[in-house]
């Protein structure tokens, strides 16, 4: 059975969303987003090339999903692509207390409303270029290697404070005797172990530099806080489609597509790609 509605005019009264002013809303009041796309890696190592196969199972030929191995996704099975530079609306911050192996922490999640042309799928990732979170990190000085990328590129922030404008990144580190393990009780060295030959430098981008090997000593364990510009992995997308008809100076109605808003998740414990 069909059921048909009765017909109705669409010239009187008619309320129609301004695209336009959608727009300069996220032009005005949108954050600088770094929005990363992403697609499924294609790869699939067929289970022979893992050294093994299944007894009888004619499976030589089938995948076994995306591995380690892969020199372009790294077992991760997703691929980053087509880093650019957009406004968004970052709205609704909400969290959840979780239980996680090292303490209770809380989940980040925001929406993020963002123009029609950039239209996220699950996976993509924003980075807020221009907003500072603080993380925690501690690395180990390993023999031989003086340049240490942390888990997030280390970032700077501006501040007006009571002498006047501060710029900083890294806000403390502590270091351990290299033998025992054990915090050293004045290994507090976050300025005055910091300068070209001094102990450590912070690179262009945002690396850890060791530059004195007699102070930062093979073996010592160094706990850094830092900044850092937080990132999100889009996790669902409850309005990626907002499609509405217009017929504002026209004789018929024509779809123009809204903004759209997806969820994304705080990268918190995520290895950095
Ligand atoms: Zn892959």
């Amino acid at each position: 059975m069909e059921f048909q509605s009765p017909d109705q005019s669409l010239t009187l009264t008619r309320a129609d969303f301004d695209e336009a002013t959608f727009r300069r809303v996220v032009a005005q009041k949108g954050l600088n987003l770094r929005w990363t796309q992403s697609a499924e890696c294609p790869c699939q190592p067929k289970s022979e090339d893992n050294g093994f196969d299944l007894n009888n199972i004619d499976d030589i030929d089938s995948g076994t999903g995306n591995t380690v191995a892969c020199p372009v996704c790294k077992g991760k099975g997703l691929i980053y692509h087509s880093a650019q530079e957009v406004k968004g609306i970052v709205t609704n911050a909400e969290g959840e207390y979780l239980n996680a192996r090292y303490g209770g922490y809380r989940e980040g999640l925001v929406n993020i409303t963002l123009n029609p042309e950039h239209l996220p799928v699950f996976g993509d990732r924003f980075e807020l270029t221009q907003s500072v979170m603080l993380y925690r990190e501690t690395i180990t000085m390993v023999d031989g290697q003086n340049l240490y990328p942390l888990r997030f590129p280390i970032a700077s922030r501006n501040l007006n404070l009571k002498n006047g404008p501060e710029t900083h990144d890294l806000i403390y580190m502590h270091v351990t005797d290299p033998v025992t393990g054990l915090a050293l009780p004045n290994g507090e060295h976050t300025t005055d172990w910091r300068g070209p030959l001094a102990g450590y430098e912070i690179t262009a981008d945002g690396k850890f530099q060791r530059n004195n090997i007699n102070r930062l000593e093979d073996g010592m364990r160094v706990s850094l806080t830092y900044f850092i510009h937080p990132t999100y992995t889009v996790v669902s997308y409850p309005n990626s489609i907002r499609d509405t008809l217009v017929r504002k100076k026209a004789a018929s109605d024509s779809l123009v597509p809204l903004l759209v808003r997806v969820q994304a998740k705080l990268e918190f414990l995520e290895q950095e790609a």
